[in-house]
């Protein structure tokens, strides 16, 4: 038999090192000739540690919340063959394989049904530790084939016509971005891999690179090669120590095996990638201040133009795209721009990730095409817990924008969002319900952008200390005369609405250009909050 365990930040959180402690342990007192594999996640995690088991001649079979003391009973049925129906989630879908009776397929239950799973189609499945895996599954199948057939510049075109976007929040054009730096006419340019996620909440590349990272490491060296860089540096903060080590790992191994280095391939290409560690920051998701805190320097955006493709990295043409972007190269390659302009909406093509959490019933890593609506999220995530009511859907963290039961039925798209004033931001999603105060949760936010401001800019740096300072004022309700009286905190509000303008118009970088965002949303969309909290309605 071989019995899979699911190791990632999430399921270790959950207690799945425990997990794995116990089944070694039962592998070892009862003698089973066992393999025990490590995989990553299928995006269910509120159901891990996830276990699963394959014996020989049926099909694999998965098991939720595999507790240390579920651990026996469980593989005492697996390996017997006596799985019952309710100790099961499901199992994979073979047509050589015997089934197991009365267990759902894992693509007939809604939450996988309802995604579309490109990018995590090996999230869960495979072991983020060998190269073997992937490559069994068609891994680096791209990258061959494009360094036997296509030029720089055909990939360039590829991607282009592919429609593909940022996925970091920005949602600029990808092959157009690409094109900018191999426009400039120098022998030396760079492609830098954002996996450094900054929003609070936010786990979508964390958990693919965690489950899948081979295939960001294929989307890293056909993506330098479009841009004819021989250098990539993957920058990621150092508290990531799983994520670290799993990029890592599937760096050294594309080493050993010739997918890195000199003359890939025998093609005459050859690549580097390097990690930078960070210490974390939020404006470092900022280009410019990414690339000086990978130069060394303090992490401060500056004015563009000039723009990184034209002068980024030692001065030289720089393309910066997040984890999520890349992964979606090989499958491009692979199937043709056509095939991929074809998923998604008309101007937002493709497939998006998002981590839900919040007051979710469950937590989850889910894979949507765009254009289904942003209710699509909720129900992947089983709605709000049990007894709750649904409030509100928080999209792109600290400076995003909360949706109301109305807004449900947008659907996820770049541009149509956009037009309607709403963020899809980098896909962080906070589940809100009716035990969440919006004022209070906008001042969390405007603390973190405090916090985070790097204080370059006045409005920025100010502008966000003087918001918290109201946004705190306004949070508490009077004690014995002590707290603001209602005309102060009234006084406020109008403050706030006025700074905001102030900060969105004339901060520097995106950080405080955004961050008046929440605020402004709920301001609009739940002002009954704030005026409970001014009025003091109980
Ligand atoms: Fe720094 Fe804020 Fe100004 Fe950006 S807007 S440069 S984070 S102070």
């Amino acid at each position: 038999p071989v019995v899979y365990v699911g190791i990632t930040t999430s399921s270790i959180v959950a207690g799945a090192i425990n997990t794995r402690e116990a089944i070694e342990q039962y592998l070892d007192d009862n003698a089973v000739d066992a393999d025990l594999v490590c995989v990553g996640s299928h995006g269910l995690c509120s159901h891990e540690p996830i276990v699963e088991v394959q014996i020989p001649g049926k099909t694999r079979v998965a098991f939720g919340n595999v507790t240390p003391d579920r651990v026996s009973t469980l593989l005492d049925a697996a390996i017997n063959g006596f799985v019952q129906p309710e100790q099961a989630m499901f199992q994979y879908y073979s047509d050589i394989l015997e089934p197991w009776v009365g267990i759902p397929f894992m693509q007939d239950l809604p939450f996988f049904k309802n995604q579309k799973r490109i990018l995590l189609k090996n999230a869960g499945v495979i072991s983020p530790d060998s190269i073997v895996d992937y490559i069994a599954l068609g891994g680096f199948r791209a990258l061959a084939t494009t360094l036997r057939k296509y030029t720089f510049d055909d990939v360039c075109r590829m991607v282009e016509e592919s429609g593909l976007r940022g996925r970091g929040g920005g949602a600029y054009p990808t092959g157009t971005k690409w094109r900018n730096a191999l426009q400039v006419a120098t022998t030396e340019r760079y492609l830098i891999c954002n996996a450094d996620e900054s929003d609070p909440g936010g786990f979508m590349d964390r958990l693919l690179v965690e489950s899948d990272p081979f295939r960001v490491v294929e989307g890293i060296v056909l993506s330098a090669y479009a841009i004819g860089a021989n250098r990539a540096i993957v920058y990621i903060r150092n508290r990531y120590n799983l994520t670290v080590e799993r990029i890592k790992n599937a760096i050294d191994q594309a080493y050993e095996v010739g997918l890195l280095g000199f003359d890939i391939l025998g093609s005459g290409y050859s690549l580097d990638i390097e990690i930078r560690q960070g210490p974390g920051a939020y404006v470092c998701g900022e280009e410019t201040a990414l690339i000086k805190s990978i130069e060394g320097k303090r992490g401060m955006p500056s004015i563009k133009p000039p723009f990184p493709t034209e002068w980024g990295f030692n001065g030289k043409p720089t393309v910066i795209n997040n984890v999520e972007t890349l992964a979606n190269i090989p499958d491009i390659i692979l199937n043709g721009a056509e095939w991929y302009s074809s998923i998604g909406s008309q101007t937002s093509k493709g497939t998006k990730i998002f981590s839900v959490n919040g007051n979710a019933a469950q937590t989850c890593l889910v894979e949507v095409d765009f254009g289904k609506p942003l209710s699509t999220l909720l129900d992947l995530a089983g709605g709000v817990k049990e007894g709750r009511e649904f409030k509100a859907l928080h999209l792109g963290g600290p400076s995003g924008m909360s949706i109301t039961k109305d807004e449900l039925g947008y659907p996820i798209d770049f541009d149509e969002l956009r037009e309607k004033g709403i963020t899809l931001g980098s896909g962080s999603v906070q589940v809100l319900d009716n035990t969440v105060c919006m004022v209070d949760l906008v001042k969390y936010f405007m603390h973190f952008i405090r916090n985070e401001s790097c204080g370059k800019c006045i409005p920025c740096r100010e502008g966000s200390n003087r918001m918290y300072q109201i946004l705190d004022n306004i949070s508490k309700r009077p004690v014995s005369n002590e707290g603001h009286t209602t005309l102060e905190r009234f006084k406020g509000v109008i403050q706030l609405e006025t700074l905001a303008e102030v900060m969105r118009d004339t901060s520097l970088c995106g950080l405080g250009q955004t961050a008046s965002r929440p605020l402004l949303k709920a301001l609009k969309s739940f002002r009954d909050e704030f005026e409970e909290h001014i009025f003091d309605r109980k």
